[in-house]
């Protein structure tokens, strides 16, 4: 666990999320200002910083992420398809400094600017 750090915090249970999902490894919440009608972030239990703190140890961790993707977006609703995003770095738009992969989708703001921008 790494001091200050709000999603180390989450995973600990001192600050309450919607969970969705959690094993040994992973604990999955939604996002608490979603982009979509569906936001969740997968996010694993030991603090990694970011992709780029991330070590070739990281890669079943890292595998398990994109993996899991899937299936929770299935439960979630998003059995059609669904969007995944990891922010790297203050230039990459990070703004939780613990490694998460964003999945989202069903509609909402960021799908109309997303869908307008990569046409
Ligand atoms: P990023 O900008 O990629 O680092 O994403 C951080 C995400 O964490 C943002 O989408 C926030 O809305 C989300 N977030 C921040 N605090 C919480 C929280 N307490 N519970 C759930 N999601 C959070
Ligand atoms: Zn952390």
């Amino acid at each position: 666990m790494s001091d200050n750090c709000i999603f180390c915090k989450i995973v600990a249970g001192q600050i309450p999320s919607t969970r969705i999902y959690e094993d040994d490894d992973v604990l999955v919440f939604h996002d608490i200002h979603p982009v979509a009608n569906v936001h969740f972030l997968i996010v694993p239990k030991r603090h990694v910083e970011s992709l780029l703190t991330a070590t070739p140890g990281d890669q079943v961790l890292l595998g398990k992420l994109l993996a899991l993707a899937p299936q929770l977006a299935r439960e979630q609703g998003l059995g059609e398809g669904f969007r995944t995003m990891i922010n790297t770095g203050v230039k990459g738009g990070q703004s939780v400094f613990h490694l998460h992969l964003h999945v989202f989708g069903g509609g909402g703001k960021a799908e109309a600017a997303i869908s307008q921008i990569m046409q």
